[in-house]
């Protein structure tokens, strides 16, 4: 780990501290993707065939438009910020200073491999430290570009890309960091975590869940079935925020599998395998195998047909499946979508609270009182109601889970603010020195317990 000990020089050296240094490598970054942005739309396709819309619109126009904030904003979000003064400390002024942590090891998934691996890196950038990037094996083409994009920016000091699998994340992962930003699996994160206590490192953990959706009889169900067929099936449902599972009340469970049926026919056509440009593949030949096998046994209301020789997965809607099914076991993460049927708020719980917290969850309702009621009575990473996904789309809105879906969140300031320790400091004046403090004490006891009226 050379490279490692090159960047802490670097970074002791001030050179990322340096506002004018950020900010020249964030306009490299952002001219580069713009001028290589259709060789990440190729490498994305080459490998899952991900839609080019879905390549632009959720890849590399969410990153450009993520530098674009740090660009314009990120010298104000570095200032040292001034707080109310606390009258026990007068004379004095008191700071919160942005400190840059130093090195940072970023780990990054498959599912959205550009965006994923590169947001948490503009952060990083923009709050002054240094990055060592592993982007994920089973994107290899998406990981191929990074690299060349990053050693065509950045000084290896500075940002480096490290590409490989297990093995080499596990490597990274026995050194010592000063903050790590990781985005995967649960189970990895867990991996992650661990290997963070050893040094008391801090992290970020990005992680997945299952996804409630519920549909209440109040809901404009025609429009819920094209928004929650849009979420769960973009990048061929291998969205970490895509509904997992529907909950849909018995009223309206009928009028609401027509239209997702209708809407999916509307969105793919009906030969769907044929409509390549529009639905990613799934992954790898694992991933495909494992989705395939969630469906034995279970009562497909549409889709379930496959292509073992281009992963292909259609969208597919089950029926009723059982609550110790396999498919309600985990995340399902691919184009399945359980429906289940609920007549009162005890069905809801019991199938909420058998998993951990979800990274998200959705509502379909007309009812203000049962989205609140949704919203307020569980904990989840974030959410929308009346649509699906667009949560992640406000940069103002700060982005992660909670419990077993991960810790921490970022996107626009929230980015910099994760990758910043905030160092408090009192500026004392010394033109006056009220001795009260100071042994011998002798203000009588009476005063010091009104202290907390002052502080
Ligand atoms: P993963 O956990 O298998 O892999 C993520 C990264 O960890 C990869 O770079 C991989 O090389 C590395 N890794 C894998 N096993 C490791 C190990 N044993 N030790 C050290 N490193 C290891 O996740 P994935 O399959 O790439 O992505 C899918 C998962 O990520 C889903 O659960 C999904 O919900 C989640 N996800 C979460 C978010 C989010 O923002 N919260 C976004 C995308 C994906």
């Amino acid at each position: 780990m050379e490279l490692l000990q090159q960047q802490r020089k670097f970074f002791n050296t001030q050179q990322t501290k340096d506002l004018t240094f950020r900010k020249k490598a964030l306009q490299r970054l952002e001219q580069e993707i713009e001028a290589r942005e259709d060789a990440i739309c190729d490498a994305l396709y080459a490998d899952f065939k991900k839609p080019i819309f879905e390549s632009l619109a959720l890849e590399t126009q969410i990153v450009l438009a993520e530098i674009r904030l740090a660009i314009k904003k990120f010298g104000r979000w570095a200032k040292p910020k001034k707080v109310s003064a606390s009258w026990v400390n007068f004379p004095s002024s008191e700071w919160i200073y942005k400190e840059p942590y130093g090195s940072i090891l970023v780990i990054a998934p498959w599912n959205y491999p550009f965006q994923l691996a590169l947001a948490p890196v503009i952060g990083a950038i923009a709050a002054g430290n240094t990055v060592f990037l592993k982007p994920s094996e089973m994107a290899p083409n998406t990981s191929a570009v990074l690299k060349e994009i990053i050693e065509s920016v950045c000084l290896p000091e500075h940002v480096t890309v490290v590409e490989g699998g297990v093995e080499i994340s596990q490597e990274l992962l026995a050194q010592r960091w000063d903050y790590i930003f990781f985005t995967g699996s649960t189970q990895v994160g867990q991996i992650v975590y661990k290997s963070a206590a050893k040094h008391l490192t801090p992290v970020t953990l990005e992680l997945g869940g299952k996804n409630p959706c519920i549909v209440d009889h109040s809901a404009k169900v025609k429009l819920a079935a094209k928004r929650i067929v849009w979420g769960k099936f973009i990048n061929g449902g291998q969205t970490c925020i895509a509904p997992d599972y529907i909950l849909v009340h018995k009223k309206v469970k009928g009028e609401l599998i027509r239209a997702l049926k209708k809407s999916i026919t509307e969105s793919y056509g009906s030969d769907i395998e044929g409509a390549a440009e529009d639905l990613a593949r799934i992954i790898n030949a694992k991933h495909y195998q494992r989705l395939k096998g969630l469906l034995i046994g279970e009562e497909i209301l549409f889709g379930g047909t496959y292509n073992d020789s281009d992963n292909y997965l259609s969208p597919t809607l089950v029926n009723e499946s059982a609550l110790e099914s396999k498919l309600m076991e985990d995340e399902i993460f691919g184009p399945i979508l359980p429906i289940i049927s609920y007549e009162d708020k005890a069905d809801i719980e019991k199938y909420i609270s058998r998993y951990g917290k979800p990274l998200a969850a959705y509502v379909f309702s007309k009812s203000k009182k049962f989205q609140d009621y949704i919203t307020e009575a569980y904990s989840f990473g974030g959410g929308a109601i009346n649509d699906t996904v667009v949560q992640f789309t406000n940069p103002r809105l700060p982005f992660g889970g909670v419990g077993s879906s991960g810790m921490g969140a970022y996107h626009g300031q929230h980015s910099f603010e994760v990758f910043s320790h905030h160092k408090s400091v009192v500026k004392r004046g010394n033109w006056i020195d009220p001795s009260l403090r100071y042994p011998p004490y002798n203000l009588p006891l009476k005063y010091i317990k009104m202290l907390k009226k002052f502080l």
